[in-house]
């Protein structure tokens, strides 16, 4: 009779010990569930947060190009010309090493420049400004000597008609190096001083303008010495987001 209370005994002790363990695991189970619930809302709720902030900073891009669209954020291309009279009232002529004298540009655009060529000197980078602001009617000269020199097909995909040059706004810039004898060409993004400008341009407000992959949409071919000066947010966004200008204006 004892020996049987004792099985007894231990049986209910199993049955008790193993009703804890199955509602041990079921809460480990739970608790787990629980868990990887948060950890999805968690995620589904940043995701939402960071779509979010990309569409408000967009739109603050967006925003800005549109309250500078005559100024800084001008777009000039094949569809949308200047007048013929049209020449920036405040040029200057910056203080940045250059093939000749009288190479001139807008105010807003030359201090910028002037921080980016120091800068670049310091890395050991020697920039040189080949052109900058160019009239209607000198680009007009521009477009006829290259049909005579280069023929129709280049001078269309490289050199741009009078009033659709962004030369004509005061804020585009064409940069070369020593070491390809200054000239303006493709040569000039395997070159250090184009690779740098390539890489932080944009940290002084300039955008590389006629981008390699996005020939159909600029209507030019691939420019790695044209520099357009934005100001800097728009130019961030746009090197950060892999954009052309156009884009901003869709
Ligand atoms: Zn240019």
């Amino acid at each position: 009779m004892k020996q049987k209370k004792v099985y007894n005994t231990i049986g209910v002790i199993l049955l008790f010990g193993g009703f804890l363990l199955f509602c041990g695991v079921k809460n480990l189970v739970q608790a787990k569930e629980l868990a990887t619930n948060s950890q999805v809302l968690e995620q589904e709720i940043s995701t939402v947060s960071n779509e979010e902030e990309v569409d408000m900073e967009l739109n603050r891009i967006k925003e800005l190009v549109k309250n500078n669209k005559n100024g800084i954020a001008k777009l000039v291309n094949k569809e949308n010309g200047l007048k013929s009279s049209y020449e920036p009232s405040d040029l200057v002529e910056p203080n940045v090493n250059s093939i000749k004298n009288n190479i001139y540009l807008s105010k807003s655009a030359t201090n910028d420049l002037e921080k980016m060529f120091k800068e670049a000197k310091e890395e050991g980078m020697n920039l040189y400004l080949i052109s900058g602001y160019r009239s209607s009617s000198y680009q007009a000269k521009l477009y006829s000597n290259s049909l005579i020199r280069k023929g129709k097909e280049y001078t269309q995909k490289y050199v741009s008609k009078a009033n659709h040059s962004e030369h004509q706004t005061g804020l585009a810039v064409d940069i070369s190096a020593k070491s390809i004898g200054y000239q303006l060409s493709q040569s000039f993004e395997t070159t250090k001083e184009g690779k740098w400008l390539e890489k932080n341009a944009h940290k002084y407000g300039f955008i590389l303008r006629y981008k390699k992959d996005r020939v159909e949409d600029t209507g030019y071919g691939f420019e790695p010495w044209h520099f357009r000066y934005v100001g800097y947010d728009i130019a961030k966004y746009i090197y950060e987001n892999d954009l052309i200008l156009e884009d901003l204006y869709k």
